[in-house]
């Protein structure tokens, strides 16, 4: 069999998984106590204050910002939406289209997001019931949710994004769960390389040493396992300059048995 069949098959073979993904077992394991207890300075804590950091001190903004494989979650936009005048959010799968458009516009999401959005706005130096008004304004600048295959050369459906390229492109968690092996994650940042203008900044976060994780209870999801050194040459060779790399090791007691996660990344890098 040709190399190339071989990776498409492998790919699919992890496509095939993710047609048992529940986003409510989802949000459940990874966006609820103990992995997202706002009163210990834990993984979701690092994440949002990285995140706070690349859009409030860094000062990224402009036009577009498109978050690509968001899931069913929202978390990862809360800072963005305050820098951008409009945000596009995009996933593989329709149930977790489905879960977004149901909080965005239906207002009939399960999940809560709001000690989200109130920790996003203490960060922000804000008053406890900004919260309300960061709630309004996802809803304002998040204009799509679309289908989105970071495997395809153009990630995206035609036409749904302007030619010229998004200011910013974000995505968490997203390449190492749905790529094989790192050449096929290399290529999937290649790939979104095409969603971004020329000096556009990526804001990429990962599992570090992460071989599956638990989308339903009886659901698992195999993952490629990173070191930082290979995030690194992924980017390098994927025509982007690093301009920051921060890692966050998992403590024992978040080692829930829902992934075996070793650490976060956070990589800050300009499309050259
Ligand atoms: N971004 C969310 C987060 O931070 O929790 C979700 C990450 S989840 C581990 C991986 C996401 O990638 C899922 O929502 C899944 O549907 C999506 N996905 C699966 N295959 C994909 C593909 N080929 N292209 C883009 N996204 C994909």
């Amino acid at each position: 069999m040709e190399r190339e069949d071989r990776r498409d098959q492998a790919i699919a073979a992890v496509a095939a998984c993710y047609k048992g993904f529940d986003p409510e077992a989802y949000l459940k394991y990874n966006y609820t106590p103990p992995r997202a207890d706002f009163h210990r300075s834990d993984s979701m804590v690092w994440k949002l204050n990285c995140l706070h950091k690349a859009f409030s001190e860094d000062g990224i903004k402009g036009e577009l910002l498109v978050d690509v494989g968001s899931g069913p979650t929202l978390y990862q936009v809360l800072s963005a939406c305050e820098n951008f005048n409009r945000v596009v959010m995009s996933d593989f799968l329709e149930v977790n289209r489905n879960e977004l458009n149901r909080w965005l516009k239906e207002r009939q999401s399960n999940f809560d997001w709001t000690p989200y959005l109130k920790h996003v706005c203490e960060l922000e130096r804000r008053s406890s019931s900004a919260w309300q008004e960061k709630a309004k304004r996802l809803r304002s600048v998040v204009t799509d949710v679309f289908p989105v295959n970071v495997h395809q050369a153009y990630p995206f459906p035609a036409g749904s994004l302007p030619a010229s390229g998004a200011d910013c492109l974000l995505s968490c968690f997203c390449l190492e769960s749905v790529s094989p092996d790192v050449s096929s994650f290399t290529q999937a940042l290649k790939n979104l390389g095409s969603l971004l203008l020329s000096g556009g900044h990526l804001l990429l976060i990962g599992a570090l040493g992460e071989s599956f994780y638990q989308a339903a209870p009886d659901v698992r999801i195999p993952v490629v396992p990173l070191d930082e050194a290979q995030v690194c040459a992924s980017l390098s060779v994927s025509g982007f300059q690093l301009l920051q790399l921060s890692v966050y090791h998992l403590p024992p007691d978040m080692r829930l048995g829902v992934d075996d996660t070793e650490g976060v990344f956070f990589a800050k890098a300009k499309k050259l």
